[in-house]
């Protein structure tokens, strides 16, 4: 009987495994084309510092809102297109995007901020992509200096050689240089030190519990000081509580992203807080086509 219903079980799990690669192949048909019938668009969330309360970033996240499916999570949909290679053209388009959106931004007079940018392991390791991003740079006339490329520690790992020559092109544009959910990968310090990045942030798995995990406080006061003794910046993502911030800029930690500082927001409404002029035609909207 155990062995009957082992075999059963195995069977279900099948079903069930096929069922999951038939959804992921359906996402992935319909994400073909996706852009172009303008289903996605990106989304802002700002980066505060807390010393002056002061937005001086903001993080592009991309939003996939189907017709019949609704709204679908970029955790579902960018494995996906990664997976399939569909990130490369789905990537360079949130590149540009968020250029023109922020060069949209400065030009409506609003105060000038960094945009920073989610880069997939696959574009990130295309051959000549930092030459993809100098062209971006260009075409949409944003100083290099306003932007920021997010990359994990995990991508980075894959071929640290590789890694480290992409960076350098990318900082030798001029670009800002992050990496995102540090402390989930496999965390090769003695690489670490060799990536020219500014910037870590820390994961938002450590800064959930903050208040009442031992062991979160631990990793998050380690990755401020492994940062802080590398000369680099920290951010802390998912930063939800007073108590939260209390704790991270006691630890040395200044610059904060979460739903206590803002959500990520329509361009427009960010456009307001950074103080652009508003008038009519002049707001740059989501995608910035509207500016001056
Ligand atoms: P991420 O880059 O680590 O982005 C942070 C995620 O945390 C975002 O989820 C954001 O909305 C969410 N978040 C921000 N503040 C809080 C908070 O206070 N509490 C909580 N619980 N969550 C908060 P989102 O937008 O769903 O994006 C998920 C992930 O999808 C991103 O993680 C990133 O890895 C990926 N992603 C998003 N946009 C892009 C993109 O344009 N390209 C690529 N390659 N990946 C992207
Ligand atoms: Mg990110
Ligand atoms: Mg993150
Ligand atoms: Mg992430």
């Amino acid at each position: 009987v155990a062995k009957e219903a082992g075999r059963n079980n195995r069977k279900l799990y099948d079903i069930g495994m096929n069922a999951e690669k038939r959804h992921r192949a359906m996402l992935n048909d319909l994400m073909h084309g996706a852009i172009d019938r303008g289903e996605m668009h990106l989304v802002y969330q700002p980066q505060v510092e807390v010393r002056t309360g002061r937005i001086f970033a903001a993080e592009a996240l991309l939003r996939w809102n189907h017709p019949g499916l609704g709204l679908i999570p970029p955790s579902t949909f960018v494995p996906i297109a990664e997976a399939s290679g569909l990130i490369g053209r789905i990537g360079d388009w949130v590149l540009e995007t968020a250029c023109r959106q922020n060069r949209a931004w400065q030009q409506a007079g609003g105060e000038a901020i960094t945009v920073s940018v989610n880069v997939s392991a696959r574009q990130f390791m295309e051959r000549d992509w930092a030459q993809t991003v100098g062209r971006v740079l260009a075409a949409t006339g944003l100083d290099a200096r306003f932007l920021d490329l997010e990359v994990t520690e995990s991508m980075l790992m894959r071929d640290v050689g590789r890694a480290v020559a992409t960076m350098r092109e990318l900082k030798a544009l001029g670009a800002q240089l992050s990496i995102d959910d540090f402390g989930t990968g496999y965390s090769n310090l003695s690489a670490l030190k060799r990536f020219p990045v500014g910037r870590l942030k820390i994961d938002q798995s450590f800064v959930r519990d903050l208040a009442s995990d031992e062991n979160d406080r631990a990793i998050a006061c380690a990755v401020i000081s492994l940062g802080r003794s590398l000369g680099l910046r920290i951010i802390a993502e998912g930063v939800e509580t007073e108590e939260q911030v209390a704790f991270l800029t006691l630890h040395g930690c200044d610059e904060v992203q979460g739903y206590h500082f803002g959500r990520p927001m329509e361009a427009r409404d960010l456009a307001r807080l950074l103080g652009c002029r508003d008038g009519p035609g002049r707001l740059p909207d989501q995608d910035g086509a509207a500016a001056e």
